[in-house]
């Protein structure tokens, strides 16, 4: 990251500076992902969730393909909306807008809000969510991320502008909660990173034929199909306690079918 006294004055070299960090990271993990998974067929079709591939000559999507759609959503609206919330929070830190903690001072509390962050993150992830799937932004912003009915690592951040505010507000914590940087780019790299593997489509990356790494979060691969459940993340169970929680079996899948129609009926 640019060094901390530059973060006092909006200046183009330290704001592009996180802006190729943001870009490098995203194609590093969504660019990665799809080249081993789905160009170069890494494992083939070895812990796929979906036997049915991304799908190609379609006008729903931009250049009639998933992939492409993806990327330009992602590259056009994605990373500059999450660059521009960083730079907003460094500059706030920057300007002492924001309590700086050390480790030092506290540090228990230091280590700890990360596990806040993460709890946080599942949170705010299940309440927005859940708003974005109000019929008005649903159809104004939410569609966009829903035409993926079945997901690559592209996919994660393919989403409105609308949904990209709301995705990041999620860092917006930082204006009440005394932090460190560090616990900010955390929170950040957390919830950036994580919308991209949990869609991979593939649960997980095998190497030499024995799963190694999580990818893909059958959780919410389950939300792409059948919608109206899994709007949070396993980190805390907001479905299970609110009703909307998909488990995989057809009991729940005639319960969740049950819960649409009602939905959508009345
Ligand atoms: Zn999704
Ligand atoms: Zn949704």
């Amino acid at each position: 990251m640019p060094e901390f006294v530059l973060w006092k004055t909006f200046s183009a070299g330290w704001i592009v500076h996180v802006f190729l960090v943001n870009v490098g990271l995203t194609v590093l993990f969504a660019g990665g992902l799809h080249l081993y998974f789905y160009t170069f067929k890494g494992q083939g079709s070895a812990l796929k969730f979906e036997k049915r591939n991304l799908v190609k000559n379609n006008r729903v999507f931009f250049a009639k393909s998933q992939v492409w759609d993806n990327i330009f959503w992602t590259c056009a609206f994605g990373v500059p909306v999450w660059t521009l919330y960083q730079v907003g929070l460094m500059w706030a830190y920057g300007n002492g807008y924001i309590k700086m903690i050390e480790f030092q001072s506290n540090p228990v509390w230091f280590v700890v809000l990360f596990l806040v962050i993460i709890f946080w993150e599942s949170t705010h992830f299940y309440f927005t969510h859940r708003l974005l799937h109000w019929k008005p932004l649903y159809k104004m912003a939410h569609h966009i991320h829903h035409r993926n009915s079945n997901t690559g690592p592209w996919s994660g951040f393919s989403m409105h502008p609308i949904e990209q505010v709301i995705f990041f507000s999620v860092a917006l914590i930082h204006l009440v909660i005394a932090s460190h940087p560090v616990h900010l780019f955390f929170n950040f790299y957390f919830s950036a990173l994580a919308a991209i593997t949990s869609h991979a489509g593939y649960s997980d990356v095998v190497v030499k034929g024995k799963p190694c790494f999580d990818a893909g979060v059958f959780h919410h691969q389950l939300h792409h199909r059948y919608f109206e459940c899994n709007y949070g993340t396993s980190v805390v169970p907001w479905d299970r306690w609110f009703g909307s929680f998909h488990d995989g079996t057809a009991e729940a899948t005639e319960r969740i079918n049950q819960r649409r129609y009602a939905m959508h009926s009345s």
